[in-house]
């Protein structure tokens, strides 16, 4: 069988089977959980053939991200090593130069990234900040990458600014469940995410929003994460879901690791309620086997951090990624932008 007669065959069953994956608001929890609850053979076969229906199931967009103003952060979010909160108190540094900034983005697009995301480690962005951000942003987009940017909290006027200077997305997680939020953080409420991604929203910027797992949740507080995003309107268009990188000082050091498999099953689900956004293989990837990574491309991932750090933690090194790329027959996705000039990805297609 070829893989095109297989594809169609998979599809043909799905669509018989009444699979949907088509967008549609109100996703209840218990939903939700019952498609955790599916054997896992049944919950794969139908999240990767709603992939399939929706993506070029053996692209895989590739994402940078770089930390332009590390540390000192007043916020106590459970996992962060750059709270001022916690033992791990990463050094604190000033706002990265442009040209620091601008150097990062011309590397990271050589190695084949499309998007550069770029994080702050604060609550809230300050006007004062704004201009320095804007030529940021504005410097990046004419690279021709795609730009994102987290900064923590913000008002719709500085969502405006940003969208102006060129920012495609805007990434703000919900982390986790609406009831699980206060034994992860308490500086800030699950309702203040939810208005700045409104704020985000109405400044007609592109979301990315996701969360983590393996805080000491549920799988009732996963679902409840994927109600949460799956039933905004629209679902953000990309979403990052993390596996827990546990840094020591932090209160999240000694989680118990959850179960691989359940990443898998989050990814799956996710991919089912929100057919059509980027589900992102992020933080904790250099813990996962090839084989759970290769799973959550199965499972309906089609986006991945790329390169050599997250924002803390330690990311594969780029020629592990594109080995297992090579391994799986998987290729990077190209922006329109640059479509004329090769990247260095060596299953790059
Ligand atoms: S996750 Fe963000 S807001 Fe929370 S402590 Fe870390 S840098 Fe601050």
């Amino acid at each position: 069988m070829t893989s095109n007669t297989a594809a169609a065959a998979i599809a043909g069953t799905g669509a018989e089977a009444g699979y949907g994956g088509e967008l549609r608001p109100g996703w209840g929890k218990e939903e939700i959980l019952g498609l955790f609850s599916l054997p896992f053979n049944d919950l794969l076969h139908r999240s990767h053939e709603i992939h399939r229906r929706n993506w070029d199931v053996n692209e895989i967009q590739l994402s940078t991200l770089v930390s332009v103003k590390t540390g000192g952060c007043a916020e106590n979010c459970g996992y962060c090593g750059q709270s001022a909160h916690h033992e791990a108190k990463i050094e604190a540094t000033k706002m990265m130069p442009l040209e620091e900034v601008m150097a990062a983005a011309r590397k990271a697009k050589e190695a084949g990234a499309t998007r550069l995301c770029m994080g702050a480690a604060w609550r809230s962005l300050r006007d004062r900040d704004l201009p320095h951000l804007m030529d940021i942003i504005s410097g990046v987009k004419g690279e021709g990458m795609e730009t994102c940017v987290t900064l923590g909290m913000l008002t719709t006027e500085q969502a405006q600014k940003l969208k102006e200077s060129g920012l495609d997305y805007y990434n703000h997680n919900v982390d986790t469940s609406e009831e699980y939020y206060g034994e992860i953080v308490t500086t800030h409420t699950f309702q203040d995410r939810l208005d700045t991604l409104g704020n985000v929203r109405a400044a007609g910027l592109k979301v990315c929003s996701g969360g983590i797992v393996g805080m000491g949740e549920d799988r009732a507080d996963r679902a409840g994460m994927l109600a949460t995003l799956a039933n905004l309107n629209p679902p953000p268009e990309s979403v990052p879901v993390n596996m827990l990188v546990p840094i020591p000082g932090t209160p999240l050091a000694d989680r118990p690791a959850v179960d691989p498999l359940e990443l898998v099953r989050t990814i799956a689900v996710a991919r089912i309620l929100m057919p059509r956004s980027r589900v992102r293989l992020s933080a904790g990837r250099e813990a996962m086997s090839d084989a759970i990574q290769a799973l959550c491309f199965f499972a309906g991932a089609n986006s991945m951090f790329y390169g050599e750090r997250l924002l803390t933690a330690n990311n594969p090194v780029e020629d592990k990624d594109r080995a297992l790329f090579e391994r799986l027959g998987l290729h990077a996705e190209i922006v329109q932008e640059l479509r004329a000039r090769p990247v260095g990805v060596a299953a790059a297609g």
